[in-house]
């Protein structure tokens, strides 16, 4: 047997930002078990891990208190609360493409693995394509969270124009001095 195809693909998602170490470990379990899987059972298995990946993904990512005047809503509707998540996360019209583009694609994913979780027609390969787009999605939820926490995302040098920006020192004020590694001009972001 060879290797899991989908290691390398997980292991991508160790690049940036730590995500859970659980969904890590739960989309590598799944990996495993897909290489093994023969029978239905353990074809929808595969599909109830990757359901159980994306409940703990939002719910890892979703902060109750940024949605207080909000509607709850139950832990497993991934859909409404992987909206408010994404809203918070992907703001600005100059954004709403990716919003819509990360919403589809959440929606998507969320379908399928109960899809293949509930059908008794599915195969390993099906099953497989699940596990990609979860892996795809984690992925990508992981690189909006750098966006998001990154403080020079989008910044670029108001000398210049290099995006080569290091975040300095800065002992007199709280505010985040920025400095170009091109010119070394320094400027507060505001
Ligand atoms: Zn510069």
């Amino acid at each position: 047997m060879k290797a899991n195809k989908h290691d390398s693909c997980i292991e991508q998602i160790s690049h940036g930002a730590e995500l859970s170490m659980g969904l890590r470990r739960k989309l590598s379990l799944a990996s495993e078990r897909l290489n093994e899987a023969v029978e239905i059972e353990e074809i929808q298995s595969i599909g109830v891990m990757c359901r159980e990946t994306l409940i703990e993904l939002i719910d890892y990512v979703y902060d109750s208190d940024s949605f207080d005047g909000e509607e709850k809503f139950k832990k497993s509707d991934v859909k409404n609360r992987g909206e408010l998540v994404i809203n918070k996360y992907i703001t600005g019209s100059e954004n709403a493409e990716l919003r819509k583009n990360m919403k589809n694609l959440l929606n998507g994913v969320w379908d399928y693995s109960n899809i293949i979780t509930h059908s008794s027609s599915k195969t390993k390969h099906e099953a497989s394509i699940c596990l990609t787009i979860t892996v795809a999605l984690v992925s990508s939820f992981e690189n909006l969270l750098n966006k998001y926490f990154d403080p020079i995302a989008g910044l670029k040098c108001k000398e210049c124009g290099s995006r080569r920006l290091i975040v300095a020192e800065n002992d007199e004020t709280e505010d985040l001095l920025i400095i170009c590694e091109n010119c070394q001009h320094g400027f507060i972001k505001e």
